[in-house]
């Protein structure tokens, strides 16, 4: 793989290659008695420990032997968060396939166009998925067979599907009886589709290697913070870039494990926090809205629950406001994306930071955070060149590290890095203490009379109002400055506030022209299979918004 030049004087230490069969595998034997609890699509909880998942994962791993998946074959899921879906984790990447996690929340379409893309030989689903495996069945043109993930009793007793098989007898009549194969750490692991809000969708392919760094390097004091005397529940989705690479980054601390399954409003959550123990979660930032709502309705307290990790689009600072002030919750807030494994960035306080008042607290830890140890990431203008860290200029970021996509599956959309960085579609700045922060993605910047105006900024304040609920902002066309922020708001239940004054509440808050020219109310905004709000829609449906004149 490596073209680099060797040394004369070589290190002596073992080469063992960086599998993920070895994660599961020291679970197992270090941890063996913690927990993984998942509630099933069933409806019942299931428990069992790391010790029992690892000897599951190795009968899976025979049987999928057995049905003649060989290494470097694709393996789909179309699961929740539970404990099968983990033994598939391991089972199809651990004996040297590929496993392709695709989102249930995919048009039916998308999912068999992705599934041909991938080339997938087998697909394992959840009980929830069927209709969807029905539809796509037919137009899935690599695929051997297709995995019920239940028992015997809940199989269909006819379906549509030709070659329907039981992944509980596939289990049941095989042996744990199976050594994880050693091979190069380079090899393919796992593989993740964008979710193409432009275009197609475009495969991230990760590797052993990269997968077990991004295990190591996201389970540090300064990202996620994982250990064993955690209960870390992951609400972000298995399908999503790999629930942030949880179930790895868990069972190497040791930690318990709970999984949601299909249950992710506020009640269900809460009740198995409260069950549990759960200590430590991760999700995006619609998920806590239900959760918040449903706590303060029924005015309830967390018991255990100390810390959350919030990424995948800005965490508004009212609800890190709320998780924190109100209940007591420590809230990192982290950036990343599925080229990126997917964790590049997580915000902790520095020791020096401990001094400053709660403001002063709260401005940093509203920014997107440092790099993770093996990532690096820099700004920079239109034609590359870098930009200095001051925390007011902004440019295009750009990351790279052992975690970074080099190229997409397929060579799809051809050489993507930039002189060895890959750019993240990401508009940001960085301070002088190493603190990035995100102000857009540069598609959804808004560009009036040739300035940007960051869309995440106005977005914030609009959700620090109390009569707001959600808010997005996109540019509209404007006749003299090309476009201008019009703001889409949905109010909190039985909450009212005028356009009028809900301009005034940015009065004093940012630049004058920054402030939206115009305010809509909905009843909703529409949500993508990741949980992020799509502004594509939005624009396509307010392109016509006539915006007042002044
Ligand atoms: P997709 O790009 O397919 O929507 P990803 O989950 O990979 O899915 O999304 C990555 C993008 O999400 C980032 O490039 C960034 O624009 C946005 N994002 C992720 N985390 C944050 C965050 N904490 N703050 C702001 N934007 C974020």
């Amino acid at each position: 793989m490596s073209s680099l030049p060797m040394s004369p004087m070589m290190g002596q230490m073992m080469s063992q290659p960086l599998l993920i069969s070895n994660i599961l595998e020291f679970a197992a034997r270090h941890y063996g008695s913690s927990e993984i609890v998942s509630r099933r699509v069933e409806g019942d909880m299931h428990r069992y420990t790391y010790r029992e998942c690892h000897q599951r994962a190795r009968r899976l791993a025979n049987a999928l032997h057995g049905l003649g998946v060989r290494m470097g074959d694709r393996v789909a899921t179309l699961a929740w968060n539970g404990y099968r879906h983990l033994e598939a984790y391991y089972a199809v990447s651990g004996s040297g396939a590929v496993l392709h996690t695709i989102n249930p929340r995919l048009h039916p379409e998308q999912v068999a166009y992705i599934m041909n893309h991938a080339e997938d030989q087998y697909l394992l689903f959840d009980l929830t998925f069927l209709p969807v495996a029905e539809a796509i069945a037919a137009h899935c043109k690599t695929t051997k067979g297709f995995i019920l993930m239940c028992d015997r009793e809940r199989m269909p007793a006819e379906s549509k599907i030709p070659n329907l098989l039981c992944y509980e007898d596939l289990i049941n009549s095989h042996s744990d009886d199976y050594a994880w194969p050693q091979f190069d750490e380079n090899s393919a692991a796992t593989l993740c589709y964008t979710s193409g809000t432009t275009g197609n969708p475009k495969g991230a392919l990760y590797s052993h290697r990269s997968t077990v760094l991004h295990a190591y390097g996201s389970a540090m004091p300064n990202a996620l913070n994982v250990s064993s005397r955690d209960t870390v529940m992951p609400v972000v989705p298995m399908f999503h870039v790999n629930a942030w690479g949880l179930p790895y980054s868990v069972p190497l601390s040791g930690a318990k494990l709970v999984f949601p399954g299909a249950a992710l409003d506020g009640k269900s959550v809460y009740e198995l926090f409260e069950n549990e123990g759960v200590t430590f979660s991760a999700g995006v930032p619609t998920v806590w809205l239900g959760l918040i709502n449903y706590a303060t309705q029924n005015q309830l307290k967390f018991s255990t629950f100390r810390r959350t990790v919030i990424g995948g689009s800005a965490c508004p600072p009212a609800m890190m406001n709320t998780l924190i002030d109100d209940f007591g919750v420590e809230v990192v807030h982290a950036w990343g994306m599925t080229e990126m494994s997917p964790l590049g960035t997580t915000c902790t306080l520095m020791a020096k930071h401990l001094e400053l008042d709660r403001e002063g607290q709260r401005k940093i830890l509203q920014k997107q955070g440092h790099a993770v140890y093996g990532v690096d990431m820099k700004i920079v203008d239109d034609d590359g060149k870098e930009l200095p860290w001051d925390g007011v200029g902004y440019g295009h970021l750009l990351v790279r590290g052992p975690w970074i996509i080099a190229k997409y599956y397929k060579d799809e959309g051809g050489d993507v890095l930039q002189d060895g960085w890959f750019p993240t579609g990401d508009v940001a700045t960085i301070d002088p203490d190493g603190y990035m922060q995100i102000t857009d993605r540069s598609k959804d910047v808004i560009k009036s009379g040739g300035e940007w105006i960051g869309t995440i900024d106005l977005e914030n304040i609009a959700m620090a109002h109390p009569a707001v609920l959600q808010a997005a902002c996109i540019g509209v066309a404007h006749p003299k400055w090309d476009e201008r922020p019009l703001l889409v708001v949905v109010l909190r239940a039985g909450q009212q506030v005028s356009r009028e004054e809900l301009l005034r509440f940015f009065d004093g808050k940012i630049a004058k022209w920054w402030l939206p020219d115009d305010v809509v109310f909905t009843d909703a905004l529409p949500v993508g299979g990741t949980g992020k709000i799509q502004k594509n829609k939005l624009r396509d449906q307010y392109k016509e918004h006539k915006l007042p004149t002044v």
